[in-house]
């Protein structure tokens, strides 16, 4: 079986967390013949969990980790940070679903925060890790509703939270555009290009990474064969971790099942002394939008504000200038609206990144074909998604048994779209009316 990558990271170079990092050392790209154990395609947040992972268990194996480009440089280093130890399903209209799917859910966001913790703090990445929760906001009365049922969800699941008015807010954030809030104290805030740049830097000896490659093919047999313009690395065993990448997969039956949405952010200049004063508020926060198609806001530690929002379809898997130039004018507006007090602060950076979802929050977790195994498909949660489905995969892939991976074997498996054209059309018009009903909370 041939797969066929037509479909290459085209990321652009304005991600505000990676450019704002120093450069990193020089990469190294494939050459020649390699082979290796393993190979795990694509160092995000789950390649670098899958190769740790298998490297701890297996430290006489080879592992062969590679990626198109530069590790932080794709969407593990372009999202807004929250590792969410919470439901989180954008599908929603508040974020949570079914109860015994969403307890499953925690245990397995706090078991990646704990395997990141540890990792973070033994190998000391300095990633602005921060331990401090995020807030939900509502900036109306359909999003004070919607608050109102996640913290009767929250209630119910035993999960602890504190209910914020429109002055707790402005005590913490600065604005007055918030009229009531929530903060749960469980989500871990990082800087996301430096903690996976960071990971990269302290992976085990027998992982090699090689970066700058982009794969052309797979040769999927006995054994795998993963080919570039200079090299080709062979393995027996080949863990997918290429993400929104894979819905091009057809093969493996993942075509039309795996969406690549993207979603947008950009970050402002460090405000001056004088405009931190004129804010108010708190030096650092995280806000998550009452409405999951909403506007996400962080204000970082150096005195720079983060604006995410806006989706679009795009089943080639890259952006264009046109859906950049929309998504920043959308920032500057939710931006001017949060923060009047702000109106000469300018965006340095504007990004786009690719999600990977699906249709009812499935994933193709598990081994798709003889010797390989899939830890595709965040959801929008890859921080803690990743992670654990990266750990946890390679955990499955030697046979292993634990809790958290019959959890994560029960995971739905991602449900059939309706063909191509009718797909796009419905998801865009989907994503429009959603954005639409959003309304000011975006
Ligand atoms: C703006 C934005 C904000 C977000 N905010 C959050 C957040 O706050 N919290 C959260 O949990 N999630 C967030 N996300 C989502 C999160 O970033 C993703 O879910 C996560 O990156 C997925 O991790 P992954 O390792 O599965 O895939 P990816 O990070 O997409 O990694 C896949 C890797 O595969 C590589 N690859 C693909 N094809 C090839 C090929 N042919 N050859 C070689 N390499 C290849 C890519 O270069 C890439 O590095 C956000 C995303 C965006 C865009």
């Amino acid at each position: 079986m041939k797969l066929q990558c037509k479909f290459l990271p085209q990321d652009d170079g304005c991600c505000g967390w990676y450019e704002t990092l120093p450069p990193p050392p020089p990469s190294m790209p494939l050459r020649g013949n390699v082979r290796a154990d393993w190979v795990v395609l694509g160092a995000g947040l789950a390649g670098l969990a899958a190769a740790r992972r298998l490297a701890e268990l297996k430290p006489n194996d080879d592992i062969a980790l590679i990626d198109a480009r530069r590790v932080g440089f794709s969407t593990a280093g372009r999202n807004s940070g929250f590792m969410i130890d919470l439901p989180h399903d954008l599908n929603s209209s508040d974020y949570t679903g079914d109860r015994t799917h969403d307890l499953e859910q925690i245990r397995l966001n706090r078991g990646a925060i704990d395997y990141m913790r540890e990792i973070v703090q033994r190998h000391g990445i300095d990633c602005d890790w921060r331990e401090q929760g995020k807030l939900h906001g509502a900036a109306r009365d359909q999003g004070i509703r919607v608050l109102e049922t996640f913290a009767n969800g929250l209630s119910a699941l035993g999960e602890p939270y504190r209910a914020l008015n429109a002055d707790d807010m402005q005590t913490i954030t600065g604005t007055r555009f918030y009229k009531a809030g929530l903060h749960t104290p469980g989500c871990v805030l990082v800087q996301p290009a430096a903690l996976v740049r960071g990971l990269s830097q302290a992976l085990p000896e027998n992982v090699q990474l090689f970066e700058d490659s982009p794969v052309r093919h797979i040769n999927v047999g006995k054994p795998h064969v993963l080919v570039t313009d200079q090299g080709r690395i062979e393995a027996p065993r080949l863990v997918l971790a290429n993400n929104a990448y894979a819905a091009q997969f057809e093969q493996l039956g993942l075509k039309g099942r795996l969406l690549p949405i993207y979603t947008y952010s950009s970050l402002t200049r460090q405000l001056s002394d004088a405009e931190c004063a004129r804010l108010g508020g708190d030096n650092s926060w995280a806000l998550i939008p009452a409405d999951p198609m909403g506007t996400t806001v962080r204000r970082m530690g150096d005195g720079r504000i983060c604006i995410r929002n806006s989706f679009t379809y795009n089943p080639n898997v890259s952006t264009n200038d046109r859906q950049l130039a929309r998504a920043r004018a959308a920032h500057q507006s939710s931006f001017k609206r949060r923060f009047p007090m702000l109106s000469k602060v300018s965006f340095e950076y504007t990004w786009g990144g690719a999600l990977c979802l699906t249709r009812n929050n499935g994933r193709p977790f598990g081994e798709l074909a003889p010797g390989v195994f899939s830890a595709l498909c965040q959801n929008a949660l890859g921080l803690t998604g990743g992670t654990i489905s990266g750990k946890l995969i390679a955990e499955y892939a030697l046979g292993m048994e634990s809790e958290l991976l019959d959890i994560m074997l029960k995971q739905p498996k991602p449900a059939a779209n309706p063909p191509y054209p009718l797909l796009g059309m419905g998801v865009r018009k989907a994503l429009a009316w959603k954005e639409w009903r959003a309304g000011i909370e975006r």
